[in-house]
């Protein structure tokens, strides 16, 4: 019997073998991810400025771009404990489904209740806010993931969790919103009118559905006009990105036990937090030479940041109140259409990733939602789990590229991150289901406002 068949449909960790420190994949980069500028200033943003909006020791992550490993508080290892390790799935179903040669496995981060990687994210950014001794902290949502993980994290510490929902989320998801309600989160549709930017632009666009970039804006605003008070965020910052790596780290961990190495690694990509965690410790290796994987972001058509978008400096938030960060971007003015029910809206992507992305150490690929939501569908079926829309796009791309090895008969290894569960995007199923989901592709013109919104910031 070759080590191969006997690989288990599930992998799971021991508790000894789980992380215990954090890699951090700045250290092994050649080009630095750009720093984080002052919009008045256009300086880079000190520690001290950014720890008026940022806890504290978020702030030395944010800013760390030296220290290869960081130490997981014990109490955050504790907490992981409670949902993690989460397993590494060999999809053996989906590859006979499929008929292919290619050996498929997932990272599958749904297995909490907040159904998502982001609770890795949260439970650290809610830690270190509790250590400082701070009340509380405001943060923005739009699926409601993040607010659902958040409050999740805050009622196990004991935190305050202030959420601005973006508003057709709010009125469109009713049961994330109570669930954050459950965790003791205070939940208000945005924009709002609890602060100046919410005010703002509701007077602008009395009928906006709303969107990251401005709900953002107020729960910064609400965070740095309130005592005790600090805001955190689910993705895109460098910090977000060191604690998702548990999810590469688990991965290679499981994957070494049994002497399994990725071809391909694929994730969705939508401020690109768990596409960072899931390949950042082979991202090292790839950038110090030692393996040379491929590695694929998949985003939808309808928000493509990296397809199309450019690498420039742009604010992380519609209301411009935010730091500028260098990313790909299709300018924070960009609202993707109302029809797109698949989530990974945000208009900008992680400046780790868009530095990795510019150096060619990866690739990136758009897709259609009524083709991710086939490949849902047919993941569903023979692999029982019903995945997140967001996740879906990792599948479908896993999928062509498994039909790829069908083809050409090459046994290659994919490694693909799922990162959540659907239970709330029942009505995009049903939109698909019924047959009336569309895909609704920005033409250039259309992409054309949100790049002429960038702002000026000279090259050095
Ligand atoms: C938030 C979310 C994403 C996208 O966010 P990233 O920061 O790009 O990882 C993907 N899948 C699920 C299930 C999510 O909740």
């Amino acid at each position: 019997m070759s080590a191969e068949s006997k690989i288990p449909y599930k992998i799971y960790l021991e508790e000894s073998e789980m992380p215990k420190e954090w890699y951090n994949v700045r250290a092994d980069m050649i080009n630095k991810p750009a720093p984080l500028l002052n919009p008045g200033t256009l300086q880079p943003m000190t520690a001290e400025e950014l720890g008026g909006v940022f806890c504290a020791d978020l702030v030395e992550q944010e800013l760390d771009n030296d220290n290869r490993l960081i130490e997981i508080p014990e109490e955050i290892r504790e907490f992981y404990k409670m949902y993690r390790p989460s397993p590494l799935v060999r999809a053996y179903c989906l590859e006979k489904k499929l008929q292919t040669p290619a050996k498929i496995y997932y990272k599958f981060e749904g297995n909490n209740t907040s159904g998502s990687h982001k609770l890795n994210s949260a439970i650290a950014q809610a830690y270190y806010a509790k250590k400082q001794g701070l009340k509380g902290v405001t943060t923005e949502t739009g699926a409601g993931q993040w607010g659902t993980a958040l409050s999740m994290a805050c009622s196990y510490l004991d935190l305050d969790c202030i959420v601005y929902m973006v508003k057709c989320s709010y009125e469109q998801k009713p049961f994330r919103r109570e669930v954050m309600r459950t965790y003791g989160a205070s939940v208000t549709p945005s924009p709002s009118d609890t602060t100046e930017v919410g005010r703002k632009i509701l007077a602008e666009h009395p009928d906006t559905t709303g969107s990251l970039g401005c709900a953002i804006s107020e729960a910064v605003e609400m965070a740095v006009t309130h005592e005790g008070y600090r805001y955190v965020l689910g993705s895109v910052l460098n910090q977000v990105l060191l604690h998702q790596s548990v999810v590469g780290l688990e991965s290679k961990i499981a994957m070494e036990k049994y002497g399994v190495k990725p071809d391909i690694i694929i994730g969705c990509a939508g401020g690109g937090s768990n596409l960072g965690g899931l390949i950042s410790p082979f991202m090292g290796e790839k950038i110090r030479g030692e393996e040379n994987y491929q590695i694929i972001a998949v985003e939808p058509a309808s928000c493509p940041s990296f397809t199309r978008g450019r690498f420039a400096y742009d604010f992380c938030d519609t209301g411009m109140v935010c730091p500028l960060a260098k990313m790909y971007t299709l300018g924070c003015g960009f609202i993707p259409s109302p029809n797109h029910a698949g989530g990974l809206r945000y208009h900008g992507m992680s400046p780790i990733l868009s530095q990795l992305y510019a150096d060619g150490y990866m690739e990136a690929r758009s897709v259609g939602q009524t083709e991710v939501f086939q490949a849902a569908e047919q993941f569903a079926r023979v692999e029982g789990i019903l995945p997140a829309p967001e996740s879906s796009h990792a599948i479908k791309v896993a999928i062509d590229e498994a039909l790829k090895c069908k083809e050409t008969g090459e046994a290659k290894t994919i490694l693909f991150g799922l990162t959540g569960t659907g239970y709330f995007d029942m009505v995009a199923y049903e939109q698909f289901h019924n047959g009336t989901m569309t895909d609704v592709i920005p033409t250039d013109a259309d992409l054309q406002p949100g790049f002429d919104g960038l702002p000026n910031v000279p090259e050095k």
